[in-house]
């Protein structure tokens, strides 16, 4: 049987955005009967929120979605990341760095690469050979340690967004897999629990797109050879054309929760973005039963001063 995972990171209350990328991966676990795991994304240092783990919990909850195993919290293991990232030293994959950002900046703005929105790291601790080592040995506070990017494309096809091409040398070049206070990044948190917890079908925003070609890197370096099947959403942006945030007013599921709102007002306002009829008011259990990634808009759903309206 399929897995799937509902991943909040707890860096602050969830937004219509982020419920919409939930109700949609939930209704296709319960279409599809695949098994559904809740991880918290806890690892994200200093961004993440006291109390922020349970909100989402209770949001999710709130609109009527539910899990089969979880929540499990990143932070509560150590072990599998310490393995994945001895794994990759040992092999000579990784290497410390000891760059502040500003230095990554002013090196970056000289390369010839340049350009991309994400700043490519410009390879100054890079080794010239690949040198095998020891992470366990070898962190210090301050050391963050990136993985050797080669040249060449990474392709994979997304069962929405299409055949997806990149090359993660050109753009962002050596990627962070453990961060300068000794923890797991995302990139390499994400493949270990994915392959660990038996994922097998990840739903998530398509602002992560980019990201899973860093993933399928990390994940050959590993030797991991059940990939997940990937399916990104396009997000919700404001009238501006932004992804949806803080600036647009207060899109906080707890917000409409303590204003009265029914989960089944904002269900039905996600329903009419993901082309599921007019606005009307639905239980998530009935989103499931109408719900069909083929009518899923391509572009953008777009946060209205009248979604607002209704909302309130
Ligand atoms: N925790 C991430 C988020 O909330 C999702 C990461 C993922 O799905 O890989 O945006």
């Amino acid at each position: 049987m399929s897995r799937t995972r509902l991943a909040p990171s707890p860096t602050g209350a969830l937004h219509l955005g982020n419920a919409r990328t939930f109700l949609v991966n939930w209704a296709l676990a319960r279409q599809q009967g695949w098994k559904i795991v809740l991880r918290i994304e806890d690892l994200d240092g200093p961004r993440v929120k006291e109390g922020a783990a349970q909100q989402a919990i209770d949001d999710l909850q709130w609109l009527g979605l539910d899990w089969d195993e979880g929540p499990l919290y990143q932070l509560a293991v150590h072990t599998p990341y310490e393995q994945a990232l001895e794994q990759l030293a040992q092999a000579g994959h990784i290497y410390p760095c000891r760059c502040t950002r500003k230095q990554i900046e002013a090196a970056a703005l000289s390369a010839p690469h340049g350009s991309s929105h994400e700043t490519r790291y410009p390879g100054t601790c890079r080794p010239a050979e690949p040198t095998p080592t020891s992470w366990l040995a070898n962190q210090s506070e301050g050391t963050a340690w990136r993985l050797r990017v080669e040249p060449g494309d990474t392709q994979f096809e997304d069962a929405f967004a299409g055949t997806q091409v990149a090359s993660v040398e050109q753009s962002v070049g050596d990627f962070l897999v453990a961060t300068k206070v000794g923890l797991p990044a995302y990139q390499l948190a994400v493949v270990v629990d994915d392959s660990r917890q038996g994922i097998d079908e990840v739903v998530r925003g398509d602002d992560l797109l980019r990201s899973t070609h860093r993933q399928l890197l990390v994940q050959r370096l590993l030797e991991i050879d059940n990939t997940p099947r990937y399916t990104h959403l396009p997000l919700v942006v404001g009238e501006d054309g932004r992804r949806l945030a803080k600036r647009h007013g207060d899109t906080r599921l707890d917000y409409y929760r303590e204003a009265g709102v029914s989960p089944e007002r904002v269900v039905g306002l996600l329903a009419k973005w993901c082309g599921v009829g007019e606005q009307q008011e639905m239980i998530a259990a009935e989103f499931a039963d109408c719900f069909r990634l083929q009518s899923l808009p391509r572009e953008s759903a777009v946060f209205r001063a009248t979604d607002d309206e209704y909302l309130r």
